[in-house]
């Protein structure tokens, strides 16, 4: 008898093989059997006659860790088709993390004293950081990466310098803690401070370690901007000198003044992959990207902090300075510059609520003020609270991204928390968002191309086992979705819209999803590849 059988799906098996018509069994968490069987044969049937049958999809760009820190919800990543996250990204994992970066965090997701102290007896190496994940409710199963930030800043604080031969071997201890606890791999952030005051070496250094276990490197690029072509060179050397496979985290060319390099780009990728190394990548399809509209201010006008900024804003030299180094500065990434005034929009207001939806260029011309005045003008009003989307990819360009045969899909966002930012709508719209527009409206994949790319494509990069196939034996972690009407509703604006369309969601055997709604089911494993 079997727990239950799923009855005349669309099996698409995330092979790439065509799609059949057919039946899954399950039993135990697993898929027991692929074929046809007499619905007296299970405890529960689920009709999924003109349904799509796929296995779960996994997010191979989770930023949904650290959400863990205070309350969490799991519905917006598995009401997407989502059964495994790859978390610990951008070199960003909660382990190991020391007294007073705890303390900072702490004030960030409000945590109380005995919170602090809880944490801190788990999270002091990676290894009893999965440990503690090991004790907790998951709505979808996870495995991690290690994080060369959190462990550069463990060993080294915020010191601008390469670290020394001591350090470098603790920090190739830390590597080796979380490859033994079952890490995937090393992920890195590499415009982050202070990760970002590592050079190639460090990293080849600690990435031979990953090597040791067959894991891989995934990375935030140096630059995805100006500085893209370098930043990819030398991720492939990386690769190449340390022996692992390359994965390019969220990948996209932003800015308008560089879109041109994609030529460039693919080129690279293509030779190093045919000198044998092996490199993907994973992306979101959203054109924008969104943060502060105080962030289009370059960084070295904001060095005694946002406040003050704003007070300078309200001076005109201080302006006239900003403008000049906008129009004529290098070494920063140019906002404006790559978005153009009609390519940053205001998401949200703290005062000026009106001005929601509304580009900078829109704004300027209602007011008959300069744009770039506007955009003063609005932080100022706003005493800094403003939230701005900055629209830096071209349409094209991301659907050309996703037709190639080695990009995977990801959300590069997070479980809801309560204290994080507003959230992006590629948290809840990602995945069913890359079906709707690739495959259902532009055509641009195939429905068992794309299936590849959300299931067995980051199952194979990241070596889970059991993973990313409808196969007898795998695990039953499945997606069941009307093609005809996957939906995401989530917008910029709105980004916690409900997506529609996706019927069920089967996480280790379980019903996690149905009618499009999360179930309360919490089935997920956390997931170590050793
Ligand atoms: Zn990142």
């Amino acid at each position: 008898m079997y727990d239950l059988l799923i009855q005349n799906g669309k099996i698409v098996d995330g092979s790439g093989e065509a799609v059949f018509v057919g039946d899954v069994a399950i039993k135990d968490g697993k898929i027991a059997a692929v074929g046809r069987f007499s619905p007296t044969e299970a405890e529960k049937i689920i009709d999924a006659e003109g349904l799509i049958v796929a296995p779960g999809f996994i997010d191979h760009h989770s930023h949904s860790d650290y959400s863990l820190l205070g309350p969490h919800r799991f519905d917006n990543k598995v009401e997407q088709g989502i059964t495994t996250e790859i978390v610990g990204q951008c070199g960003g994992t909660l382990a190991p993390i020391r007294p007073q970066d705890l303390e900072r965090a702490a004030g960030m997701f409000g945590l109380a004293d005995d919170q602090v102290k809880f944490f801190s007896e788990k999270l002091g190496t990676f290894s009893q950081y999965v440990d503690y994940l090991e004790t907790i409710d998951l709505g979808d199963n996870w495995a991690f990466n290690a994080g060369h930030g959190s462990i550069r800043e463990f060993v080294l604080g915020y010191e601008n310098r390469a670290p020394t031969a001591h350090e470098l071997e603790e920090m190739k201890d830390h590597v080796r803690n979380a490859m033994e606890a079952g890490a995937v791999g090393l992920s890195t952030g590499l415009i982050y401070p202070p990760a970002s005051y590592a050079d190639t070496d460090e990293l080849v250094a600690l990435l031979k370690v990953v090597a040791e276990y067959g894991g891989n490197y995934t990375t935030h690029m140096r630059s995805e901007g100006d500085s893209i072509v370098e930043a990819v060179r030398e991720a492939l050397e990386i690769g190449e000198r340390a022996g692992v496979p390359v994965n390019i985290a969220h990948f996209k060319l932003c800015g308008k003044n560089n879109w041109n390099k994609l030529g460039e780009i693919l080129e690279l990728i293509e030779n190093a992959q045919n000198r044998g190394l092996k490199v993907r990548a994973d992306m979101y399809p959203y054109l924008a990207g969104s943060a502060g509209l105080i962030d289009a201010i370059p960084n070295c006008f904001a060095a005694e902090g946002p406040e003050r900024l704003v007070e300078n804003l309200k001076n005109e030299d201080f302006r006239k300075r900003v403008w000049r180094e906008l129009q004529t500065g290098s070494g920063f990434e140019n906002l404006i510059e790559y978005c153009g005034f009609d390519g940053v929009k205001i998401f949200g207001a703290a005062i000026t609520e009106e001005l929601k939806g509304k580009s900078i260029a829109e704004i300027a011309e209602e007011r008959s003020t300069q744009p770039f005045d506007t955009i003063c003008d609005i932080i100022v009003e706003n005493a800094g609270d403003v939230r701005a989307g900055y629209f830096m990819r071209e349409e094209a360009q991301v659907a050309r991204l996703f037709a190639l045969p080695y990009v995977m899909g990801c959300t590069d966002g997070s479980i809801k928390s309560e204290f994080l930012p507003a959230g992006h709508p590629r948290d809840t719209g990602s995945f069913p968002q890359l079906i709707r527009k690739f495959v259902r409206e532009k055509k641009i994949v195939s429905i068992e191309e794309a299936i590849h790319k959300l299931t067995y494509l980051p199952a194979d990069m990241t070596g889970l086992k059991g993973k990313g196939l409808i196969e007898e034996g795998y695990d039953a972690d499945i997606a069941i979705f009307d093609l005809e009407t996957l939906t995401d509703h989530a917008d910029y604006l709105y980004p916690e819209a409900k997506n529609e369309g996706m019927k069920y969601v089967i996480v280790n055997g379980s019903i996690a999803v149905q009618d499009d709604q999360f179930t309360g089911v919490f089935s997920g494993k956390v997931l170590r590849k050793r």
